[in-house]
């Protein structure tokens, strides 16, 4: 038996978490789920989003699957999202984006994988007032920080099978935070011969992208641009509703969706599970489950392919438990 964290989350996240949970129990992938909250609604009731017991379960299960957790704008309690990544050093986010059969889109034969540093850069929030006329945030990019993450980039791309890795970066303008992010991955790329490297500003890599993203295979970002391309990526292939993303640090791992809590849709069983349910796949692979992934990939793309057993998001009449129930049936044919 594995032991996993499951963490419901805010709006949405409570029935695509329950969705993605009994898709898992069908899968014949034996796990034990410990259910922990955090986000807003933790915070009404605890005065906390983030509850120390729910920490704790992460450390001693080092697995985590999570739901979407609100981030109040502006004011309000900081992100439980970026908490969870600081405390676990969860220093890789890796989002695989494709095209997926049955999927309309603009595009066809996508298929390639974000990796975004997810400790560093603008992103940390390290920030002040300078009295009340300016405000400054300092950009951290540290050469440890960018080591480790070019070498997931590539270590990815070998496992995996990839011929490519790009590095995304605005070295031109800032020389040394970007200058050294670049500098690493090329360092890094020297070890990997059989894995072809490119660099790319920023700007025109999204033009790029949007052009003819079949030609991107890994993709390996500083935190802020990473986070910026990753939900471009997502709309070339059909939305956030769709796409799976990993957080990963030595110790622990914990599997989200790329979308938020979407609190319009939230308690009306319309949100498509479909992300969290494909970042279980992941969490599954992670685990040694190979099989029980394939099995659940596998029911979901037969579903789109046929197009109709499917959420309404995508075109088809199913609400979020619905689609659950038709990937198990899928996977017992
Ligand atoms: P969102 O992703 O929650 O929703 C944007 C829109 O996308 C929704 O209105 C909906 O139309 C659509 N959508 C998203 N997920 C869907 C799904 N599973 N099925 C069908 N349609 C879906 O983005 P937002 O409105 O900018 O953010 C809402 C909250 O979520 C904010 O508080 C934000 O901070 C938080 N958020 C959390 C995470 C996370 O927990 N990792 C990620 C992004 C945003």
């Amino acid at each position: 038996m594995h032991k996993v964290t499951l963490i419901p989350g805010d709006g949405i996240g409570p029935e695509v978490a329950e969705a993605a949970r009994r898709v898992v129990d069908a899968s014949g992938a034996g796990i034990e789920w410990h259910v922990h909250p955090a986000g807003e609604a933790q915070m009404a009731v605890s005065g906390t989003p983030l509850p120390e017991e729910t920490l704790d379960s992460v450390r001693s299960d080092r697995v985590a699957l999570k739901g979407p957790i609100t981030t109040p704008v502006g004011s309000g309690f900081r992100s439980v999202n970026v908490a969870l990544r600081k405390e676990f050093d969860l220093y890789a986010n890796v989002r695989p984006l494709r095209s997926l059969p049955g999927v309309k889109t603009r595009y066809e034969g996508v298929d390639l994988v974000v990796v975004r540093e997810n400790t560093e850069d603008l992103y940390a929030g390290i920030e002040h007032m300078i009295g009340d006329y300016a405000a400054e945030s300092i950009k951290l990019i540290t050469r440890t920080g960018s080591e480790r993450i070019a070498r997931y980039a590539f270590d990815y791309a070998v496992a995996n099978g990839r011929k490519k890795v790009t590095a995304i970066h605005k070295a031109n303008i800032m020389k040394c935070t970007d200058g050294l992010f670049l500098d690493v991955c090329r360092g890094v790329a020297a070890e990997y011969p059989q894995i072809e490297f490119t660099d790319e500003i920023v700007d025109a890599a999204c033009m790029h992208i949007v052009q003819r993203p079949e030609q991107y295979d890994v993709l390996v970002l500083p935190n802020l641009y990473g986070d910026i391309m990753s939900d471009l990526c997502a709309g070339l292939v059909g939305g956030i509703g769709l796409a799976p993303s990993a957080n990963i640090g030595k110790d622990c791992a914990i599997f989200e969706a790329v979308h938020g809590s979407a609190p319009k849709h939230a308690g009306k069983n319309d949100a498509n599970p479909t992300a969290l349910i494909l970042s279980a796949v992941m969490m599954l692979r992670h685990l040694g489950e190979r099989e029980a992934a394939d099995r659940i990939e596998g029911a979901v793309l037969s579903l789109f392919a046929g197009g109709e057993r499917v959420t309404r998001d995508i075109g088809g009449s199913l609400g979020t438990s619905e689609f659950a129930d038709a990937v198990i049936e899928e996977m017992s044919k």
